[in-house]
């Protein structure tokens, strides 16, 4: 019979079929609050991403603490999506919680500096190493506002991307490989750029692919995470960091890390972990404990490029920043985050439990002879529906198992924990407990002794 990842065909269709059901009957409030209010929003939703839930609707949030979320069914889920990392550090940290009270009474935006903003600064060098910082409110907005900056400095037009890679909603990223040539990504809404004349996209770990690219001369940046964790999770093969190094500087490119993702690997993220030096970092999402937040940096030398740039630039927009960017409850957040829950404990306390967690996933493939893997980059992991490991975004996208994954997710839902949607990626918080791991773990191994009965 016909097999997906190992999974006979007739047991996935069953087994989503019982899913479907359960979830269905599980959660009337949810299903019936959507049925009264989604009309006013397009689509049904308020962000269209929240219609890719692998589950026949979305859940409805009543509120969420730690490492948990309660549904308006009140299921208590143990949350390992959080937000798909906005959360990393748990829901409602209580120094950004009291951070955010405090700022409530002082006012929300006013377009001027801080002292906070200072402190901010001091806590983002130490964390992350010395950079000269911008502030803006999402990743999506930091890697676009760094990319202008690269071009800016270099005077050329394009962007190295690698295939399958994710920064955001900025346009020129949004480009793949297809039989070796750039093209804009298929199902891109309303584009009218030719993206192929803003980037290039190569392969993950091809380094020979990355000179090719950049001997053209017309390369601005590199733009990379330090692992592909948008693409399954590719890791870096020995050197290639290095070689992005060494042939940037060689062929006069910007190299920006965006560590949005990575910031799981440890204090400062995988490039302090692992002693990288990019041009620009960028991190976001959970940098200010959950509220809208991203930071950018040049590093000093680059930064003065820039001024020089600056000093001979005309009058007029510049195309970068946003009117409630660097408001003072980020700078509140941010200080909180940085200085009373971005510790070397809550690190300690989240690399434990993902170990844990990793080891127990991977127990649960071998028990059942699956021919998958698991994955993980301090804490974060992931398992992924096919041997390993992954070079590339090709390799991922061939590894990607949309409706086996959607099962599995489900499952895990009907069981109660939730997972990350668009990818099998689980977080451990400084809040998360090991008897949460353990469910986790123990329905997981549940869901594939069903599929692989
Ligand atoms: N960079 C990376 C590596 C990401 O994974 C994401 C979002 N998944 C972003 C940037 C964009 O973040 P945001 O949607 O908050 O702008």
């Amino acid at each position: 019979p016909p097999r997906t990842a190992g999974v006979a065909e007739d047991r996935l269709a069953a087994f989503l079929a019982d899913e479907t059901a359960r979830f269905e009957r599980e959660n009337p409030r949810s299903k019936e609050a959507l049925q009264r209010g989604a009309q006013s929003y397009l689509g049904g939703v308020p962000m269209h991403w929240m219609k890719d839930w692998p589950s026949p609707f979305p859940l409805v949030a009543a509120e969420a603490q730690g490492a948990r979320l309660t549904d308006l069914d009140g299921h208590r889920l143990d949350d390992f999506c959080l937000g798909d990392t906005g959360s990393m550090f748990g829901h409602s940290p209580a120094p950004v919680a009291r951070a955010i009270r405090r700022q409530a009474r002082q006012g929300l935006t006013y377009m001027l500096p801080t002292e906070a903003t200072f402190e901010a600064g001091q806590l983002l060098n130490r964390t992350f190493g010395d950079f000269r910082w911008q502030v803006a409110l999402t990743a999506t907005d930091a890697n676009r506002f760094a990319l202008r900056v690269a071009r800016a400095v270099t005077g050329r037009r394009k962007v190295l991307v690698f295939n399958g890679c994710y920064h955001g909603t900025v346009d020129d990223t949004m480009v793949m490989l297809e039989n070796g040539r750039t093209r804009a990504r298929p199902g891109l809404v309303g584009m009218v750029a030719d993206l192929a004349s803003k980037a290039v996209a190569v392969e993950f770990n091809d380094v020979a692919g990355v000179e090719a690219a950049l001997a053209t001369g017309e390369i601005a940046a590199i733009l990379t995470e330090p692992v592909m964790t948008n693409s399954c999770m590719v890791l870096p093969e020995a050197g290639f960091h290095d070689a992005l190094r060494t042939l940037s500087r060689r062929y006069g490119a910007v190299l920006i890390l965006d560590e949005t993702h990575t910031l799981s690997s440890g204090l400062g993220g995988y490039g302090r972990v692992h002693s990288l030096s990019p041009d620009i970092l960028v991190v976001g999402k959970c940098v200010a404990g959950g509220t809208p937040t991203a930071v950018w940096g040049l590093t000093p030398d680059l930064g003065a490029r820039f001024a020089a740039y600056n000093a001979t630039r005309p009058a007029g927009h510049s195309g970068m920043g946003t009117t409630l960017s660097a408001n003072p409850m980020q700078f509140a957040c941010l200080c909180a985050t940085l200085s009373e829950v971005m510790t070397p404990e809550a690190y300690a306390h989240m690399e434990r439990g993902a170990k844990r967690l990793a080891k127990g996933l991977a127990a649960a493939i071998a028990r059942v002879g699956a021919p998958w893997h698991v994955v993980r980059v301090g804490a974060r992991v992931e398992f992924i529906c096919a041997p390993g490991p992954l070079r590339n975004g090709t390799e991922a996208a061939a590894a990607h198992q949309p409706r086996l994954e959607g099962a599995v997710h489900l499952g895990l839902l009907n069981r109660g924990s939730l997972i990350a949607p668009f990818h099998n990626m689980m977080l451990v918080s400084p809040m998360t407990r090991t008897r949460q791991i353990d469910r986790l773990i123990a329905a997981f191994d549940a869901i594939l002794t069903d599929l692989f009965a």
